[in-house]
């Protein structure tokens, strides 16, 4: 066994702090070459002086400046600050593991360094997968980075595949993917009460204690709808052989079916220290810190179809995969616009679906033939998003 040794992309974040966790239980496998975040210096100065990482990085040069006061004491910690510097530690020849884990499309250029360099990636960050599609998995066959979904549902699927197939799933004889969701904290909620939630009603997730971007994701079932777009590039597949099945209990984390009629599920308890470690340790198993599953304690299973009409992101997200080109990228930057209106306390809850479908009606679609493209299709959609918000803003 070599050691690995890490970049953790957003390691102030919830993935970014449960990686770190699972990393300082196994000090003998890996050790921190960097550590990154956006603008919190005081909380990447607390993790530096624990992981002793060589370099750290702040998205921007003021908050660089910031963390390099906070460390004057550690000359041995190089600080840098701005998009560049991210993408340069996360694909420096002194680190071979990249953990994945920034919020939203600002974590696509470091991401997709990573994967040029041909590193082990660990994907947290489905939005830049869902932006870019087949030009991320194409570089990602074209360097050779091994690429590993830490996304619970996809990491879940993963491991119900065998590992040389994860790309052919006709060629294994699997014939769907169900892949499983929570409902989120308004599963049971009128389209009346929707209306009228709060950002911290949807940051209470039942099960899963997670940033706020997703959380709000979560509850609008955009998560799921980023994630059916996710599956379908990791796994070669179509939305129609992807079959979403509203799980409240969060122990299945996806399943796999076969053309003989078998269903793998993977299971565990709501903690993503189980597939971060998974991807970490891969093909190896570890001590992830999470505490055995009790069936007897959860005693039952329960099952129920999404409801697309409480729910439209889900199918916006769907809709936006069948039209292709730049329309998820699209899709994406809406939804990033809208959750952080809502979460300002500048639209409220069900706006989020409208924004996004009236930000896709009114964005040409174009070919996503490079990356260039894509980035610009992004900051288009956000300025449209922002027209769209601004009209309806409360
Ligand atoms: P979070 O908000 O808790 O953390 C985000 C991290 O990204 C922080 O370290 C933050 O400093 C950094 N960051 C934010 N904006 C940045 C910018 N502009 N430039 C550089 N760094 C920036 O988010 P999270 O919940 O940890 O989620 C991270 C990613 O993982 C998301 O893409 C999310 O969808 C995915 N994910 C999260 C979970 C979960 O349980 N939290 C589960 C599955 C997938
Ligand atoms: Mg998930």
């Amino acid at each position: 066994m070599s050691k690995r040794h890490l970049t953790i992309l957003g390691a102030t974040g919830s993935i970014g702090l449960s990686t770190l966790d699972v990393v300082r239980r196994h000090p003998d496998r890996f050790s921190v070459y960097a550590l990154t975040a956006g603008s919190r210096a005081s909380e990447l100065a607390a993790l530096c002086r624990e992981f002793q990482p060589q370099v750290a990085v702040m998205a921007s040069s003021a908050a660089a400046a910031e963390l390099t006061d906070l460390l004057a004491d550690m000359p041995g910690i190089r600080v840098l600050g701005g998009p560049e510097a991210l993408c340069e530690v996360a694909s420096a020849a002194e680190s071979d593991t990249v953990m994945a884990a920034i919020v939203g499309a600002a974590g696509l250029s470091p991401t997709l360094a990573a994967v040029r360099a041909g590193k082990r990636v660990l994907l947290a960050n489905k939005e830049a997968l869902v932006m870019s599609g087949k030009l991320f998995m194409d570089a990602v066959a074209d360097s050779g980075a091994e690429l590993l979904p830490i996304d619970s549902e996809h990491n879940a699927i993963f491991q119900c595949m065998p590992a040389d197939k994860v790309r052919d799933p006709l060629g294994a004889g699997i014939t769907r993917i169900l892949l499983t969701a929570s409902g989120g904290p308004f599963r049971q909620h009128s389209a009346e009460a929707l209306r009228d939630v709060t950002p911290a009603q949807a940051c209470a997730h039942p099960n899963w204690s997670m940033g706020q971007k997703i959380s709000v994701d979560s509850a609008t079932l955009m998560n799921k709808g980023l994630e059916l777009i996710e599956a379908c590039w990791l796994f070669n597949t179509t939305p129609e052989k992807v079959e979403v099945h509203v799980h409240p209990e969060s122990i299945i984390h996806s399943m796999v079916e076969y053309a003989d009629g078998s269903v793998l599920a993977q299971l565990g308890s709501p903690d993503m220290r189980t597939p971060i470690a998974n991807g970490l340790a891969w093909p190896d198993r570890i001590d992830a810190g999470v505490a055995p599953l009790d069936l007897f304690s959860i005693g039952r299973f329960h099952f129920e179809r999404p409801d697309l009409e409480r729910f439209p992101c889900l199918r916006l997200a769907a809709e936006a995969f069948e039209t292709g080109g730049t329309a998820p990228a699209v899709l994406n930057a809406a939804n990033e616009e809208a959750v952080a209106a809502f979460l300002a306390g500048n639209l409220c809850f069900s706006d989020i679906p409208v924004i996004i479908e009236r930000t896709l009606s009114v964005t040409a679609v174009v070919p996503a033939d490079s990356f260039a493209t894509i980035f610009a299709k992004d900051a288009e959609a956000r300025v449209r998003a922002r027209e769209e918000i601004s009209l309806v803003a409360v």
